[in-house]
């Protein structure tokens, strides 16, 4: 399928997906449809990601309405391959970006990031398309991929698509779906802390840790939010910096309730101003 969309000189994208599909996953659905023939979307609630004790069995499943929501916006292909088929018995094989996966998520989700580039990589291999497409929602997700990409010589494009947010800000998740009304309506408090920093760049602020020390303030404003990370990090390496420069990203993870949300803000610098997106 690949293969003959490349002979015809088209190029067959991949929108990679866990399904309980949401406006995020389906612009970049639109995004590949612009740009892509065939169209592949993938459904894969996908075991190894998740460790032990964390939301795989409760994962919200809503595969008939997914399939409606592809359907109507044109997409040519669905592969929803069940865990058996990924994973049969005896496999032995895992893919790791040593150093990017151990930080910030991965430090939080441990063996999460081998999970997702071990599934992506196979993902890529079966559908072989031209361009794959991610959301900036895991930005250090995207930022991994791109890298397996890179190092593995693999012949996908990694095309990375900005944030869709709920009317109050609220980075749309499948997770939201866990959100009692209390905390649906305490989740914009990582937007708005994103958007505290994003005003105070704005106004000329450069200093690392006092953008991150206002971002910590208002998320403990909020009695609902514990905060797991709120970090400042260049956007390529993803370490730590102390002065905003070239590209960078705020990064902010916090459990409301039991449900655990993430969130980012990206800053990249042009003529000594900063493009900041939310
Ligand atoms: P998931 O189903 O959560 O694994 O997400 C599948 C893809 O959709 C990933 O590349 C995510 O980064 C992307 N995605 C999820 N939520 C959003 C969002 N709110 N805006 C843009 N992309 C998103």
């Amino acid at each position: 399928m690949s293969r003959q969309a490349r002979i015809e000189g088209r190029s067959c994208g991949l929108v990679p997906t866990m399904g309980a599909l949401h406006e995020g996953h389906m612009s970049l659905v639109r995004a590949a449809l612009a740009d892509c023939r065939p169209v592949i979307a993938s459904i894969f609630v996908n075991p190894s990601q998740f460790a032990p004790g964390e939301d795989l069995q409760k994962y919200p499943r809503t595969f008939e309405e997914d399939c409606n929501k592809l359907e109507s916006a044109g997409v040519d292909y669905l592969f929803a391959p069940e865990a058996g088929e990924m994973y049969p018995r005896g496999f032995r094989t895992w893919v790791n970006v040593e150093g990017l996966s151990e930080r910030l998520e991965g430090r939080v989700r441990p063996g999460h990031f081998r999970g997702v580039t071990t599934v992506v990589l196979k993902l890529l291999e079966i559908v072989q398309p031209r361009k794959a497409f991610f959301g900036r929602k895991d930005a250090q997700q995207a930022r991994l991929i791109a890298q397996m990409a890179r190092d593995l010589h693999l012949e996908t494009e990694i095309i990375v698509g900005p944030i869709v947010r709920e009317a109050d800000g609220l980075a749309m998740s499948s997770r939201n779906a866990y959100l009692r009304p209390d905390e649906r309506r305490a989740a914009p408090v990582l937007y708005r802390a994103l958007d505290g920093a994003r005003i105070s760049i704005a106004r000329g602020e450069r200093d690392a840790l006092r953008l991150t020390a206002a971002m910590r303030e208002m998320l403990r404003a909020e009695p609902l939010a514990e905060i797991e990370y709120v970090e400042l990090v260049d956007a390529d390496t993803f370490e730590p910096v102390t002065r905003l420069r070239g590209a960078c990203l705020a990064l902010v993870a916090a459990r409301i309730g039991a449900t655990r949300l993430i969130d980012n803000l990206l800053m990249e610098e042009r003529d000594g101003a900063f493009g900041v997106a939310l």
